[in-house]
């Protein structure tokens, strides 16, 4: 069954950009409350027991009119949870690399230079009006997108695969940067592990063909 798994490095390893009491917090409260929430839905659903957590938020349009609308919205918001916060944990690192590399240096073009890129990303993160996620995703054309979605909601269950993304609920950055959204992300982006994303780009284009 569904384990959470251990950071990928320790808790103070993004220092001085996303501190460790944030980590801490993070990883092992509300990444944990996802899980646990989302197994007991899950846990609900037989028929999904051959499904992977990815494949649930793939699905979930389908699913919608199979289950109640409870588990439905258990499956949505704490599935999404679980799934982007392992996805947001792979994509920083301590020492990684902070521009784009591999064949994603290339396709990120089409969507402006790397600086471009990264202000137009940075302002779909700072217009999410309350908690969500910006997003780099790969579409079923094999087209790159970025765009903003609230709470959990996933970009798997539109049938996008993601790249990158970016938490801006406030436990993300509260405790360090209270209100201070721009001044998180302007961090943020110091930490981002662009060989991670390479990775998932590699893994994403294999999905499609
Ligand atoms: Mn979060």
């Amino acid at each position: 069954m569904l384990e959470l798994k251990p950071l990928p490095y320790a808790y103070d390893a993004l220092e001085p950009h996303i501190d460790e009491e944030t980590m801490k917090v993070h990883h092992d409260k509300h990444h944990q409350a996802y899980l646990n929430k989302f197994k007991t839905a899950w846990e609900t659903l037989p028929e999904l027991k051959d499904l992977n957590a990815e494949q649930v938020l793939w699905r979930l349009e389908e699913l919608k009119e199979k289950i109640d609308d409870k588990t439905w919205t258990a499956l949505k918001n704490h599935g999404g949870g679980y799934v982007h916060h392992n996805i947001f944990w792979e994509i920083m690192s301590p020492n990684g690399d902070r521009e784009p590399v591999g064949e994603l240096q290339e396709k990120i073009k089409e969507l402006g230079n790397f600086t471009k890129f990264k202000e137009d990303f940075t302002n779909l993160a700072l217009g999410q009006f309350g908690s969500g996620w910006a997003w780099l995703v790969l579409d079923e054309q094999k087209n790159l997108r970025t765009y903003a979605l609230p709470n959990q909601d996933s970009p798997l269950s539109f049938k996008h695969q993601i790249l990158l993304g970016v938490d801006v609920w406030e436990h993300a950055y509260y405790l360090k940067y209270q209100n201070r959204r721009a001044e998180y992300l302007e961090s943020w982006w110091q930490v981002v592990d662009f060989s991670a994303v390479e990775k998932r780009y590699q893994v994403a284009l294999a999905k499609t063909k």
